[in-house]
């Protein structure tokens, strides 16, 4: 259980209305200036929520962080259904304004990905995803759209799709891949 409250008070202390206008029939995008994601791309921002302890590591604990639009929707709209994703209109992954954001399935969203790109007449070249990049998109799935992932990796939607159904040579890759990447964590700002 979160504290609330305290939880709805420090996320406007990190809270920048004055962001771009992404596109013309958007309001300003509202910036996040807190903690972000450490990955370089489709980066979010992020509200510690609690402190827990974690007896074998070297500090002894580990913070539990909130996607920071996830939050925002919650403020203005309340609890998020389950396995749903919190996606950005203007896609400006730090923007937590809530006039942006909208409820998508995840599932759905995913398995739809091949359908969509079959309308899709602008084709991605054939290219190479590296493991590690695989296996950020499975991880990361219930934050972006297939669209979202085939742009921010300049891949195909029927890559995307591949990938993120686990599918052909992306077949469990995690358990290949010994040196499994390390969960995005809070950089300071
Ligand atoms: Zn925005």
């Amino acid at each position: 259980m979160h504290k609330r409250k305290l939880i709805d008070e420090r996320f406007w202390t990190k809270v920048d209305k004055n962001g771009p206008r992404m596109r013309p029939e958007l309001t300003p995008c509202w910036l996040w200036t807190g903690a972000k994601t450490r990955a370089k791309k489709g980066r979010h921002g992020m509200l510690y929520s609690e402190r827990i302890e974690k007896p074998n590591t070297k500090s002894g604990y580990s913070d539990i962080t909130l996607p920071a639009h996830r939050v925002s929707w919650e403020i203005h709209y309340g609890p998020i259904p389950e396995e749903t994703q919190v996606l950005h209109k203007c896609d400006n992954g730090l923007c937590v304004n809530p006039e942006h954001l909208e409820l998508g399935n995840q599932k759905k969203n995913m398995q739809d990905c091949i359908a969509r790109g079959r309308g899709n007449k602008s084709r991605a070249p054939r290219k190479r995803v590296k493991r590690t990049d695989a296996i950020w998109m499975q991880q990361n799935k219930p934050h972006y759209t297939c669209e979202q992932l085939a742009s921010m990796f300049s891949i195909s939607l029927t890559t995307v799709d591949n990938i993120v159904n686990k599918r052909g040579s992306y077949v469990r890759l995690e358990e290949r891949a010994k040196e499994a990447i390390t969960p995005p964590s809070p950089t300071a700002v």
